[in-house]
């Protein structure tokens, strides 16, 4: 549904919680680190209170108001103040909850034939994430992706973050598309929906939590969806750049490194 008929070339999505299971893998990590740590609250009421810092003190990262240290440090020390006090106390707690969340990470189960099939489909393909490059590779390579040799684009490496229109304008140059010509697949509203239609591409909200019904944007509730008519629209005719051949549903056992955006932009 999502790709016909409409003259797309290009297609970016989002990461965490798009293709890569974060709110699972971030949970899992909490129940560990918070049992090691003594805290006996309900792991509901601690979720909702790690998930809030999170999105604070991680939103102030994005604005380059805090280093990536500092904002990992001002959230173990919101959230763990007794056990903090000093920055190798907060780095350490940190440690241990990013090792147990690191150790979590997996994809979605549509994420990987998802890629697979747009790439082979002739569209070009990439990832634009908010977050550190050195994250979110470490992320790629755990889940297996990176034979994919998809452009993964960092925030870290942009002028800007998501919704900033500057993020997806650049990863459009990146992928040799134009705005108008590339859909933009994400799992927030703010960053990716609202951000990219701000800067001319189409958006499309992944809602697999189906926490956006009503809610008037082009929303899908799997990645599946997305790739239905696809080869239907190929069939027709429409002009698709070469399928490369290293699309495959399988992960090869050899990765190479994907392209990044360091290649082709400069540090802001
Ligand atoms: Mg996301």
């Amino acid at each position: 549904m999502a790709f016909d008929g409409e003259q797309i070339r290009g297609v970016l999505f989002d990461l965490d919680d798009t293709l890569l299971n974060h709110r699972g893998a971030a949970r899992d990590a909490l129940a560990l680190w918070t049992a090691g740590a003594g805290l006996s609250e309900p792991l509901d009421v601690l979720e909702s209170r790690w998930t809030a810092l999170e999105t604070h003190f991680y939103g102030r990262y994005q604005l380059g108001e805090l280093s990536r240290e500092e904002q990992r440090r001002a959230r173990v020390r919101a959230f763990l103040p007794a056990l903090t006090a000093t920055d190798e106390r907060a780095d350490a707690a940190f440690s241990a909850y990013w090792i147990a969340y690191e150790h979590s990470w997996r994809p979605f189960e549509d994420a990987r034939r998802t890629l697979v099939r747009v790439c082979a489909a002739g569209l070009a393909v990439g990832i634009l994430t908010n977050g550190s490059l050195e994250d979110q590779r470490r992320k790629l390579e755990r889940v297996g992706f990176m034979d994919l040799e998809i452009p993964l684009i960092a925030s870290s490496e942009l002028p800007a973050a998501k919704p900033d229109p500057r993020a997806f304008w650049a990863a459009c140059s990146i992928l040799g598309v134009t705005p108008s010509r590339c859909v933009m697949v994400g799992d927030s509203l703010e960053a990716d929906v609202q951000g990219a239609e701000a800067a001319g591409l189409t958006p499309i909200l992944l809602d697999r939590y189906d926490s956006h019904a009503g809610v008037p944007v082009r929303r899908v509730r799997s990645l599946d969806v997305l790739t239905q008519n696809l080869g239907a629209a190929s069939a027709e005719g429409q002009p698709r750049l070469a399928p490369p051949a290293r699309c495959s549903e399988s992960p090869t056992t050899t990765a190479s490194a994907p392209s990044t955006a360091s290649a082709t932009t400069s540090k802001s």
